[in-house]
């Protein structure tokens, strides 16, 4: 089901507290500042559940397990990808000061010490979410948007199944129920599908949300709630006294909202800039190809982990996601990357009966170099939070996220530590000069200044 939940043009007063942004992160904290007591209104300059959006295409898992970006290789595989455009992270070749500070950042995000760490943190905000979602009220009768699974992670080489047996007891210490699936296992399990794999491992605590199907069902509740979504204003400046954000220009009018959440998906940095922070986030594109079910197609979900592609079925429809290209905000989709994803999923599944190809979605992640949100007060505001950077696994962290930053905005304490989440964390990387001269995190921008880089465009 996708009927769009209702929409309003403006609204007749001003909001108590403004999301930005209408995907599956504002979604949440406008879910969760709404069961504290506040008044909400969620702005976002599309409609809920739009294909620009990052909600919109996904695979949808929700299980624990899944290993922070900055793990080994992916750079020296991100460089190697200059020359070999068929590689698994494609980067393009650029000079952005930007870009190159947040590679400069997930090098270092990449030691031994802070990917254990961020595992470890990782697992918590996933077991919260979890735990949170079956207690959502988003329930569709004919297809249900949320539901648990298992989830078979399949390994093409000897080499790969045995590296992940290795990591196994680790992995099961830190609290993720996996096991090896035996051959006769996964026949059961998947009875039509016939694998050219190595081996493959079960992880018992994956959830799935149907996208966009569940954003949309979601924000029918907070409809239902109270909560004001106001759909087709982009927000483009904002005007700033002293500690506060006292206005938020959209294309449909100034608001003048108490409380500011920045929740803007891949689009938070440019936001945030134009406020004088720097958030260390990149877009990160991905794409997914839903086809019409094949009869012999996997039943449940399925995680082709040296490829790096998901596998969900979608009742009668497969959709396959994955791939990463880091190369800013575009969303146009390469025919050679969607091939390469297409080449992945017959290596492990060659029987697979191909059928008609129904849609092919690019999709901007919002990524951070530790894979950790940026979640928090926005340093040098008082009624500025910041939601974003939820990166590869936005469904499945969105959920607490929401709660959390509602306990900040509540002034409440927190479920969690959040320190992880600071946005000052990456303030130790080199500052190359930026065009314009963005200003440091820490401080505010003017009510002048913002207003002038609102003019001058993004930063
Ligand atoms: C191929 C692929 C597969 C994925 N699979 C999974 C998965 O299996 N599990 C998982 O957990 N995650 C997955 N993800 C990641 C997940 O989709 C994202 O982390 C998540 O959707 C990010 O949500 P968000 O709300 O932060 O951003 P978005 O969904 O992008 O929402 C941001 C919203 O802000 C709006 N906006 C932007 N600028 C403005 C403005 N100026 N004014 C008003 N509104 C504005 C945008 O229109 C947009 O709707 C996948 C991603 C991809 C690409």
């Amino acid at each position: 089901m996708s009927s769009s939940p209702p929409v309003t043009a403006q609204p007749v007063t001003d909001p108590d507290v403004l999301v930005i942004g209408g995907g599956i992160a504002g979604l949440f904290c406008a879910y969760f500042l709404r069961l504290a007591g506040h008044g909400v209104t969620v702005l976002e300059r599309s409609a809920i559940g739009d294909p620009a959006g990052c909600s919109y295409g996904n695979t949808g898992f929700v299980g624990i397990g899944s290993a922070p970006l900055a793990g080994p290789n992916l750079l020296r595989n991100g460089v190697r990808s200059l020359l070999r455009p068929d590689d698994r992270l494609a980067l393009a070749p650029s000079l952005d000061r930007d870009r190159l500070r947040w590679l400069w950042q997930l090098r270092r995000a990449g030691s031994a010490d802070e990917l254990r760490r961020g595992v470890d943190i990782m697992i918590e905000l996933k077991l919260r979410s979890l735990a949170i979602l079956p207690e959502v009220d988003v329930a569709v009768p004919a297809e249900p948007v949320f539901q648990t699974s298992g989830m078979v992670q399949a390994y093409r080489t000897a080499a790969g199944f045995e590296r992940a047996c290795r990591a196994l007891p680790r992995a099961v210490a830190n609290g993720v129920p996996l096991r090896v699936l035996e051959r006769d296992e996964l026949r059961e399990l998947e009875p039509d599908a016939e694998f050219d794999i190595a081996g493959a491992l079960y992880n018992e605590s994956c959830g799935l949300l149907r996208a966009p199907d569940f954003s949309l069902a979601l924000a029918r509740t907070l409809t239902a709630m109270g909560v004001e979504i106001i759909g087709g204003s982009t927000v483009d400046g904002f005007e700033v006294s002293g500690r506060s954000v006292v206005a938020v220009r959209t294309s449909t009018g100034d608001l003048h909202p108490r409380e500011v959440v920045l929740a803007a998906g891949s689009w938070s940095a440019e936001l945030a800039g134009r406020l004088g922070l720097y958030l260390e986030l990149q877009p990160i594109k991905g794409y997914s190809v839903t086809v019409r079910a094949p009869a012999n197609g996997p039943r449940g979900p399925v995680l082709l982990v040296e490829g790096m592609v998901a596998l969900r079925p979608l009742g009668d429809r497969l959709r396959f996601g994955g791939d990463m290209t880091l190369a800013g905000l575009d969303r146009s989709v390469s025919r050679r990357r969607i091939a390469r994803m297409r080449h992945t999923v017959r290596q492990h599944l060659p029987a697979l009966e191909p059928t008609e190809t129904l849609e092919v979605w690019a999709g901007l992640r919002p990524c951070t170099p530790d894979s950790l949100p940026l979640l928090g007060r926005a340093p040098g505001y008082d009624n500025l939070t910041i939601a974003a950077g939820h990166g590869h696994n936005g469904m499945g962290l969105a959920p607490v996220s929401g709660q959390l930053i509602a306990e900040l905005v509540s002034g409440r304490p927190t479920a969690m530590d959040i320190s992880p989440f600071r946005l000052e964390r990456f303030s130790n990387a080199p500052r190359w000069p930026r065009p314009g001269g963005t200003r440091p995190a820490a401080e505010p921008a003017t009510a002048s200044t913002a207003a002038a880089s609102t003019a001058g465009g993004p930063s």
